[in-house]
C-alpha cells in the first residue's frame, strides 16, 4: 500500500469577529483568514484529511513549506509507517513548521483509522469516552466583562473558567479577585497571561493567585525563560503550567521536567507536531505522575485530534474551549459541543479516523487555490 498524492486545498474563512487573546497574538481586526485542507491519497482509494491554519494564522503562512519540504518525504511511503514518516518529517523541522508536520501526521492517522474502520482513540487504546470542559476567555474590555462572562460560563455547566487577562499585572490581579468573588470559592479558575510578565510581575501575580486558590497559573513568562520558571515555582504555591509554547516538540519537554520548572505539561497537535508526538508527551508526563493539559487546536479538525488523544490517555484533566466558538469551529458539519454534564464527547464516537465530517460543499464554495 502506497501514498500516491498529497494536496492542500486553501479555502477562505470569512466573517471572523475581532479578537485578542494575548500579547503574542495581538488584537486582530474582524475579517478573514484561510484554512488548508490536507488530502493524502493512496493506491487503494482511501484518503486521509486534516486542516491547518487558525483564525489569526492563515494557512498561507505554512502551506508552501508543507508542499516543498514535507510532501516529497510522504508520497511513495506506506501510510501505516507513521512513526517512520514522522521521524523523517521531524528531521526537517528547521525547514518547515510543527504545524505542517502535525497536519500531515493527523491526516495519516485519519487515513489509517478509515482503513482499519476504527476511530483514532481506539487505535491508540481507549481510556474514556468523555472529559470535563473549561472555557477560556478572550482579552475583555473591563473587569466587569470578565465577571459577567465567568458567571455565564459557570451557569452553562463548564467545569472551569480561564482568564486571558489584559496583561497589566496590577489590573490582572484585580480581575482575578473580582472573578473569584463572583463565582465563589469552589469554582475552578485558571489564569493565562500567555508569556507576558517579567519575573517580578509574575511573582506578584503568583502570590495573589495562591491566596485566591487558582487551579493553575499558565505561561506567566517567556517560553524560553527556564531559569525564572524554576525560581518562580519555588516561590509560589499556585501550580505552574508551562510548555505550551516552549520551542521544539516532544524532546523539548525534558529540561522542563528535569529542572522541575512546571507542574503540568502542555501541548496540542498543532504546536507540537501532531498526534504522534502529543501521545509521547502524555506518556512522558505519566512517568513523572504529571498530567498533560491539552491546549485548544485552533481549528475544528485539530480539536477533534486533540480529543482523540485525551480519550486515549489517563493523565489529562480537562478540555479547553476557547471563546468564542466562531473563532474555532469551521469546515466540519458537526463540531465538538459541551454536554449537559459539562463534558465533551466525540459527536460520533464510532466513526473511523478523526470522525469529523468535513464540509466539502463549503470548501468548494470558499476554495481559493489547490497546492500540489
Ligand atoms: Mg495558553
Amino acid at each position: 500500500m502506497k501514498i500516491t498524492d498529497l494536496t492542500v486545498t486553501i479555502f477562505a474563512w470569512d466573517n471572523i469577529p475581532a479578537r485578542s487573546y494575548a500579547r503574542h497574538t495581538g488584537t486582530v481586526a474582524a475579517g478573514s483568514s484561510e484554512v488548508g485542507l490536507v488530502t493524502i491519497s493512496t493506491d487503494q482509494g482511501v484518503q486521509g484529511h486534516s486542516f491547518f491554519g487558525t483564525n489569526s494564522r492563515g494557512a498561507y503562512m505554512d502551506a508552501t513549506t508543507l508542499i516543498r519540504a514535507l510532501k516529497p518525504l510522504v508520497v511513495g511511503q506506506n501510510p501505516w509507517n507513521r512513526e517512520e514518516i514522522f521521524q523523517k518529517m521531524w528531521a526537517r523541522n528547521l525547514h518547515t513548521t510543527a504545524r505542517c508536520i502535525g497536519a500531515i501526521d493527523i491526516a495519516l492517522w485519519d487515513l489509517c483509522g478509515k482503513m482499519a474502520n476504527l476511530p483514532i482513540y481506539k487505535m491508540l487504546g481507549a481510556y474514556r469516552s468523555s472529559i470535563p470542559a473549561y472555557s477560556s476567555s478572550e482579552v475583555l474590555p473591563s473587569k466587569e466583562a470578565y465577571v459577567e462572562e465567568a458567571l455565564r460560563i459557570k451557569e452553562a455547566g463548564f467545569h472551569g473558567y480561564k482568564i486571558h487577562p489584559p496583561t497589566n499585572y496590577e489590573e490582572d490581579i484585580v480581575i482575578c479577585r473580582d472573578v473569584r468573588k463572583a463565582v465563589g470559592d469552589d469554582y475552578r479558575l485558571m489564569l493565562d497571561p500567555s508569556l507576558a510578565y517579567n519575573y517580578i510581575e509574575a511573582l506578584q501575580v503568583g502570590k495573589a493567585l495562591e491566596d485566591l486558590n487558582y487551579y493553575w497559573y499558565e505561561d506567566p513568562m517567556d517560553c524560553d525563560d527556564l531559569t525564572n520558571y524554576v525560581k518562580l515555582r519555588q516561590m509560589v504555591r499556585v501550580p505552574i503550567l508551562a510548555t505550551e509554547r516552549s520551542y521544539g516538540g516532544f524532546q523539548a519537554m525534558a529540561p522542563w521536567i528535569m529542572y522541575q520548572a512546571t507542574d503540568f505539561l502542555r501541548g496540542d497537535v498543532a504546536i507540537k507536531g501532531g498526534i504522534t508526538p502529543l501521545v509521547k508527551i502524555a506518556n512522558l508526563a505519566e512517568a513523572f505522575h504529571m498530567t498533560l493539559e491539552v491546549h485548544h487546536g485552533g481549528n475544528s479538525t485539530n480539536n477533534f485530534a486533540n480529543l482523540h488523544v485525551i480519550l486515549s490517555i489517563p493523565n489529562s484533566g480537562q478540555y479547553e474551549f476557547l471563546l468564542p466558538a466562531t473563532t474555532q469551529n469551521y469546515g466540519v458539519i458537526e463540531d465538538i459541543k459541551i454536554g449537559k454534564d459539562g463534558h465533551v464527547r466525540l459527536p460520533n464516537p464510532d466513526a473511523p479516523g478523526l470522525g469529523a465530517e468535513i464540509d466539502f460543499g463549503l470548501i468548494e464554495q470558499k476554495k481559493l487555490e489547490v497546492l500540489k
